[in-house]
């Protein structure tokens, strides 16, 4: 079929189909936190990006499809090159990502006369291959904690998380000046009308954000920390949470008797959003839009991400 047949079709419709096309092309579906609730519904494996990197490294299923954004498609293919892997829309990219490009890496460690490089997974495999260790929201803290107190560490590509991990590590860093256009814009007014509207609500956000905005919450939590903070607290019944609007919906639905309410309903990614069952359908139908990565990248940004993984 077209895609143009797959998007008149209904949902429920699209369901069957992917279910029936799945089972017949031996596939998983990696699906992220940020990704639409109706695409999260397929999900073999839910979460952020270092949850998914783990179920990429060990699934056995022959194709892999991965709803999220392409650095995540990269890296499932890295940590599993026998594994197809297909994207049901390859423009899904990460405008962070493309903040930092390897030459731009290269021509800064010799500039900071070689450091230590700690990327962020939002980075092409290009760059992860310039990198010595790669780190994620959830254990960038570690990683960088781990590297020896006399090497110089250079973080890329966000800004915001490495000012975080350097806040909690005490480590001093030197920050790349990239961000994320979703989380870099909570303000501080957006925290303090969340507050004044949601007085019991526990504020939770995400280390992408401005320091000024982290230094507001209770905590700050990758997107799967989020959700364990949440199942963790049965008690508190009021959540505002300060990342992509995916996660609010998802929290929104596993726990209907809580209140969650989003930090700002701005916070769309709209690369996230790239994705939809339309597009599942047809690229697993035609196990479209292969994902490749060349073999000499892929083993080099491979040592930086198990190293990341050995960490965790
Ligand atoms: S939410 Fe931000 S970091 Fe995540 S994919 Fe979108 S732009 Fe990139």
């Amino acid at each position: 079929m077209t895609l143009e047949e797959y998007q008149k079709q209904s949902t429920d419709g699209l369901y069957r189909a992917i279910a029936r096309l799945k089972a017949a092309r031996d596939a998983v579906f990696l699906v992220h936190n940020y990704q639409a609730l109706e695409v999260q519904k397929i999900a073999d494996h839910i979460g952020d990006s270092l949850a998914l990197a783990q179920a990429a490294a060990r699934t056995a299923a022959r194709l892999i499809v991965f709803c999220g954004v392409h650095f995540m498609a990269e890296s499932a293919k890295v940590l599993n090159p026998g594994k197809k892997v297909i994207m049901p829309d390859p423009a899904a990219g990460c405008p962070m990502a493309d903040m930092v490009t390897a030459g731009q890496l290269i021509a800064a460690k010799k500039a900071y006369g070689d450091p230590v490089v700690v990327a962020y997974v939002n980075t092409s495999a290009a760059v992860k291959a310039e990198s010595d260790v790669c780190c994620t929201s959830s254990n960038a803290v570690r990683i960088v904690s781990s590297i020896p107190p006399d090497r110089k560490i250079l973080f890329v590509p966000d800004r915001n998380l490495g000012s975080y991990a350097a806040r909690m590590s005490g480590r001093e860093l030197i920050l790349w000046p990239g961000h994320c256009y979703v989380h870099d814009r909570f303000t501080v007014g957006d925290a303090e009308t969340a507050r004044d509207e949601h007085p019991g609500a526990r504020l939770v956000v995400h280390p992408e954000c401005p320091p000024e905005v982290a230094a507001l919450a209770d905590d700050v939590a990758s997107t799967s920390g989020m959700v364990q903070l949440v199942r963790n607290r049965p008690k508190q019944d009021e959540w505002i949470i300060g990342t992509e609007m995916g996660l609010v919906e998802q929290l929104s639905a596993a726990y209907p008797n809580k209140a969650i309410h989003p930090l700002s309903r701005r916070a769309v990614c709209n690369n996230m959003k790239l994705t939809t069952l339309a597009k599942v359908a047809w690229a697993l139908e035609h196990e479209a839009n292969e994902v490749t990565v060349p073999d000499e990248i892929a083993a080099r940004a491979k040592r930086a991400l198990d190293r990341m993984l050995e960490l965790s």
